[in-house]
């Protein structure tokens, strides 16, 4: 029997992501199968020497992990985090495995106990709502692949989208949803087989990685909208090209359903590479008119500013536009305008100066830091 130790390391990184590692929770099963004593390390402060093997996995490439850790002799290093596109696979019978949904339970308990004893002290009760992730939903793959290759996206290595595993490989049925990571499921040619067998399940799901809205027809807008679906439906925005084609798609989205709906809206990503004054400025009146096209739609953006707007002139604007459109109960209820109000009133004066010298540069801006939702007449 062997001692095998799990790192999931976004877990244990500065920003501390809290969703479980897929990968590392079929490693866990795969192990436990073979009848191996699993641990999830949780601190690099652990005695490395006890394990026969560690796996650390990451998912995002910002979460750092000491060189020490990755040097040890007895680690194997895997995931998007490090290899970004060129992450090998797992092996077929550990990506095929059932995964381990109790790889975290004694890290939930040590946690909930550590916050309990705090808040007993407000009289306060824990929120169990943070672990989630880890405690009511089975998680998995139907599909994978994808066959736009965004530039700005992990998902190179496939040109087509294909069936990647059957939902009784990851389907608890002791859990009250289910989560599906695939990267474009609507792209797939079998997607109605795919949503007629989580629909058969009873239970809520969604697809977290969000949707291809430009691959909606009038078939699959009538199947995903009568679908027992969990929270908002989540689609993409990413580019002011596609403006006409989104478009129509509200249209037909809003013949189905009053469903709340939220779109990513990638900014400051350049396809031309060159950065320039001109891509900055252009870039933050792209984003505007993206939301403005969303909030006509009652649909909510998610401003997603790709790493390079921190080199921008206008990263504070960039921060508040992502602070005002990121928070759906301050998108519904203020301009951006207002917002910049609303946040001096508590002491940041940065906000409205973003962009009240923006709009005062680019007066044509004035017309989007003054929109707001439900307030902006359809076409
Ligand atoms: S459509 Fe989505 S999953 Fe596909 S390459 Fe673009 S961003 Fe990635």
């Amino acid at each position: 029997m062997l001692n095998i130790g799990i790192i999931d390391a976004d877990l244990i990184g500065a920003k501390k992501h809290r969703f479980p590692n897929l990968a590392s929770m079929k490693i866990s099963a795969y192990n436990k199968n073979l009848g191996n004593n699993v641990k999830l390390i949780t601190s690099y402060d652990e005695d490395f020497n006890q394990y026969d093997d560690i796996y650390l996995s990451k998912v995002f490439t910002a979460t750092e992990v000491p060189q020490s850790i990755i040097d040890l002799p007895n680690i194997h290093c895997g995931g998007t985090g490090f290899f970004y596109d060129k992450a090998p696979p797992l092996k077929d019978e550990i990506e095929h495995c059932f995964p381990d949904y109790h790889l975290y339970d004694d890290w939930i308990s040590t946690l909930v106990e550590r916050e309990r004893e705090r808040e007993r002290e407000r009289e306060r009760k824990v929120s169990l709502s943070q672990f989630k992730w880890y405690t009511d939903y089975s998680i998995g793959f139907t599909t994978r692949g994808c066959f736009r290759k965004c530039p700005f996206c992990v998902n190179q290595k496939y040109d087509h989208v294909f069936k990647h595993s059957s939902l009784c490989e990851f389907y608890d049925s002791s859990r009250k949803k289910i989560c599906l990571l695939d990267d474009n499921i609507l792209g797939f040619k079998d997607w109605k087989a795919v949503f007629d067998e989580l629909n058969s399940t009873g239970k809520k799901f969604q697809y977290r990685q969000g949707m291809d809205e430009r691959l909606l027809t009038k078939e699959k807008c009538q199947v995903l909208f009568s679908s027992n679906y969990d929270g908002d439906y989540t689609f993409a925005f990413d580019n002011i090209a596609d403006y006409d084609l989104i478009h129509r798609k509200l249209e037909m989205i809003r013949e189905y359903s009053q469903k709340q709906c939220r779109f990513y809206v990638l900014v400051a990503f350049d396809r031309d590479g060159k950065y320039d004054d001109e891509f900055w400025k252009n870039d933050i009146f792209d984003c505007m008119k993206r939301c403005e096209l969303l909030l006509k739609y009652k649909c909510i953006p998610y401003v997603m500013r790709f790493e390079k707007f921190k080199e921008s002139p206008y990263v504070s604007l960039y921060n508040t536009i992502a602070s005002w459109s990121n928070q759906p109960s301050l998108v519904k209820k203020c301009s951006l305008v207002d917002f910049g109000v609303l946040s001096e009133k508590c002491g940041n004066h940065a906000r409205a100066r973003s962009v009240k010298e923006f709009y005062e540069k680019f007066p044509a801006f004035e017309k989007y830091a003054y929109m707001k939702y439900g307030d902006i007449a359809l076409f």
